[in-house]
């Protein structure tokens, strides 16, 4: 059995993140089921929105974002989230990731993307996600209170409730002591502790025929939580984007939102738009309004 302070399951941004922010006073151990890269944060193409410019405010993005979300939104979270994405866009700077600068070097680029109001999707050219994901790894492999399992497959988390018959001392009702761990170069089970277990697994994409999300977005954390104890909501929130290259013989993949937001068009197959007769903010209306004008036209 190994025995770390904190046991991150997951090397998205998410989980590097987390460890970064952890391992200066714990040691973190990082599992991912594939190599560090391989993740959903690898693939984020258009760039991270936050109120970075003097013309935009906090107000407009929380009225953005509770628009496009159509009356779902946790209007809690959004101020949040909204109130916090400039600090975290000077986190990532400060971690090294080269943001595209505006060509007179006058500050970051922003562009523009369905939904919002104000030009503030900061980027790293089309490849934002990359960007990040490999700077925040190359930090974590370096830090010396990190151990990084790659190709491990979290198989299960271990609870006080599943090993009562054991002499490990339940403090909590039903507290989480680590988890099972699947070496897939040996094909054994490997036994990890910790104080504190993370699940930073990221989306279940995958249970979608097609999907522009990769191959590791199975669901494994929310399964593992679900077995645990833990109540799971919102599961009909699935990432999806509208468009996505379509191809017969070919992995589909994402055109990237930002094709409309700076001006691309949608057209049926005889060249006319049709985006216009369903919303008057056309191409630029939010994801659900372009996923439901595309599927009305097909
Ligand atoms: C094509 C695409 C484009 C996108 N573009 C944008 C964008 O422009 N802007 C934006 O804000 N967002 C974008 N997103 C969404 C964004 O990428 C995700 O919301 C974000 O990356 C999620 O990060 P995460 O760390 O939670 O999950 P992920 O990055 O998916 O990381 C999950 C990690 O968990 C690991 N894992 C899963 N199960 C197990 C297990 N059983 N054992 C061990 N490890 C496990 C995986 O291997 C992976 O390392 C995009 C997503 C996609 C797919």
């Amino acid at each position: 059995m190994q025995q770390f302070d904190v046991l991150i399951i997951g090397s998205g941004l998410a989980g590097l993140s987390l460890a970064l922010r952890t391992a200066d006073n714990k040691k973190v151990c990082l599992v991912s089921k594939r190599a560090i890269n391989d993740t959903a944060s690898d693939w984020a193409q258009g760039g991270i929105a936050a109120v970075l410019n003097d013309d935009d405010s906090v107000e407009a993005h929380i009225q953005d974002t509770l628009i496009a979300g159509a009356g779902l939104c946790d209007a809690a979270v959004t101020k949040l989230v909204a109130e916090q994405g400039k600090q975290a866009v000077e986190w990532l700077i400060e971690q090294g990731v080269g943001f595209t600068r505006e060509q007179d070097n006058s500050g970051y680029h922003l562009t523009r993307e369905g939904g919002h109001s104000h030009r503030r999707i900061i980027h790293a050219a089309d490849a934002t996600g990359h960007a990040v994901q490999i700077t925040l790894s190359d930090k974590v492999r370096q830090h010396p209170n990190i151990t990084v399992l790659e190709n491990h497959i979290a198989v299960d988390l271990i609870t006080t409730r599943k090993v009562t018959h054991t002499k490990v001392e339940a403090t909590d009702d039903n507290a989480c002591l680590g988890a099972y761990i699947l070496d897939k170069s040996t094909g054994k089970v490997i036994t990890i502790a910790a104080q504190n277990t993370i699940l930073a697994t990221g989306g279940a994409g995958k249970v979608y025929l097609y999907t522009t999300n990769p191959d590791v977005s199975t669901g494994d954390g929310i399964a593992m939580a679900w077995r645990a104890g833990c109540r799971v909501a919102n599961m009909e929130f699935i990432q999806f984007h509208p468009t996505c290259l379509f191809h017969p013989h070919a992995k589909s993949f994402l055109i990237s939102e930002v094709v409309r937001g700076e001006g691309g068009l949608l057209k049926l197959p005889d060249g006319s738009r049709f985006m216009p007769e369903h919303d008057p903010r056309e191409e630029l209306a939010p994801r659900d309004v372009v996923a439901r004008a595309i599927d009305y036209e097909m």
